[in-house]
């Protein structure tokens, strides 16, 4: 089964669903949904994306008898953005029954408005944890004709610590009820609100596929992210990092602060002349400065080898740019780890740009605090290039014949239009420069700058 149509449903609410561009289940509706028609608790696991949401609106809404008394449904998520987008998906299901009140209930916004449209009476409920709770011992909220739970992003409602607040909201529900839990991934803790809440549930777990199976991606709760980013970088000491801010003032400011550390650091962002940005990259990948803060100007397409971790100090507003941005390591079926910084703002922005991610508390790592990243190699700028005919090897030969500089001491030699620039071994690119500035390449003289 694969098509709404052929879920047992009535026809006006098929057509709802047809009309909202929704045909063919996705695997996880077609998994959960004939179960939860018939009553049943469920534990649903699937990535982010894979249209948990209307696999239990749907059962609900049909489920919901319009203008009853009290509610009878509760949805319990962790933020306030889900509870709007959940509360709109419903209405938009519920097109077709007149008269099905959804209600949202979340801190940050006034009290009295929410009891006023709570007298008005609701059928379903969908908040946060500390408001619902708020609510139910103001007595603003009846709980005692809920017939349905359903409890989405568990996974993160448990990273977020309202574990115990959502287990006294359930202790106040009539026994006799359906309960849904959603989640993207299993923390261990899970059994927490599973074994209690859930009445002999079946287990639904879809298999993600198109993950960046390369990319290791962690999540740390920080209270300094300055601090905490050079406890990351000396914890994963990693050869090549490229580090993500959302300003090109903060991006000078963390290069400013790495490099006052001994971090040999490169700065990229939209106020540089271009000449800098070709530069400024050049030195990151060639391993001159092995530590690049960026905006999301270097977020898309910068295919650069070897860089093995990224670093969000600054999380991405948007779920694309973060998958932008991890791009830039693991490329190449490399292994590459990308770590997000997450102060309190951090923690809730990421349920919406990560919500798979769970956020590890950044204590557990164990920093080197000797863990320096410096350049091994130093990069020379030779103001000669193609059109002038200059060619990678006439670089080389000159370095190696001329000058005696061993071939093992020399790194990555780019040739543009104008300039050439080489990596040399810092601890011979003292006597490569200076033997580049009084020798002759192809029997020219060219002039050199040691770039810093
Ligand atoms: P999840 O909660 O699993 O992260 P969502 O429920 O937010 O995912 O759904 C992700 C997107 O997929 C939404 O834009 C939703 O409208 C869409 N979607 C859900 N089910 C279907 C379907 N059967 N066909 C097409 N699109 C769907
Ligand atoms: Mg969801």
């Amino acid at each position: 089964m694969t098509n709404f149509k052929d879920l047992n449903l009535p026809d006006d609410l098929l057509e709802n669903i047809k009309s909202l561009g929704y045909e063919q289940m996705t695997p996880i509706q077609q998994a959960s949904i004939p179960h939860i028609l018939e009553g049943k608790d469920i534990i649903g696991k699937a990535k982010t994306g894979s249209g948990k949401t209307l696999a239990f609106a749907l059962p609900l809404i049909n489920k919901i008898k319009a203008k009853e008394q009290n509610p009878q449904a509760l949805i319990i998520v962790p933020t306030r953005e889900l509870s709007e987008q959940i509360a709109q998906e419903l209405k938009k299901v519920a097109r077709y029954k007149a008269g099905v009140k959804v209600i949202t209930l979340y801190g940050g916004t006034s009290l009295t408005n929410q009891v006023a449209s709570l007298e008005k009476g609701a059928d379903i409920l969908v908040g946060t944890p500390g408001r619902l709770l708020d609510h139910f011992s103001r007595e603003t909220i009846e709980l005692s004709e809920i017939k349905t739970l359903i409890l989405d992003e568990a996974d993160r409602m448990l990273d977020m610590g309202f574990a115990d607040d959502i287990l006294k909201i359930v202790s106040n529900l009539p026994k006799k009820r359906q309960n849904l839990l959603f989640s993207a991934t299993y923390p261990d803790n899970i059994s927490k609100l599973t074994s209690v809440i859930l009445n002999n549930p079946i287990n639904i777990e879809i298999e993600s596929q198109e993950q960046h199976i390369s990319i290791e991606e962690r999540a740390f709760k920080v209270e300094e992210r300055d601090k905490a980013l050079i406890k990351t970088l000396q914890s994963f000491q990693p050869s090549l990092a490229l580090i993500f801010c959302n300003t090109k003032v903060k991006t000078n400011e963390i290069a400013d602060m790495l490099q006052e550390r001994g971090f040999d650091t490169a700065v990229l962002n939209g106020d540089l002349e271009q000449y800098e940005r070709q530069e400024m990259l050049l030195q990151f990948a060639n391993g001159s400065l092995p530590i690049m803060v960026a905006t999301d100007l270097a977020a898309r397409g910068l295919d650069i080898e070897g860089i093995d971790i990224i670093i969000n100090y600054d999380i991405p507003m948007k779920p694309q740019e973060y998958i932008h941005r991890i791009g830039r390591t693991g490329r190449a079926d490399a292994k590459g780890l990308a770590v997000t910084l997450c102060d309190n703002y951090a923690i809730r922005k990421l349920e919406e740009v990560r919500p798979s991610l769970k956020v590890e508390d950044i204590s557990s790592l164990r920093p080197n605090k000797n863990f320096y990243l410096q350049g091994v190699v130093g990069t020379l700028c030779i103001d000669g290039g193609k059109k002038k005919k200059v060619r990678a090897g006439d670089i080389l030969g000159t370095l190696c014949k001329d000058i005696g500089i061993e071939p093992k001491h020399i790194g990555k030699i780019n040739v543009y239009d104008r300039n050439s620039y080489v990596a040399i071994d810092k601890s011979v690119i003292k006597k490569a420069f200076n033997g580049l500035k009084n020798g002759k390449i192809k029997k020219r003289k060219f002039r050199v700058w040691w770039l810093d």
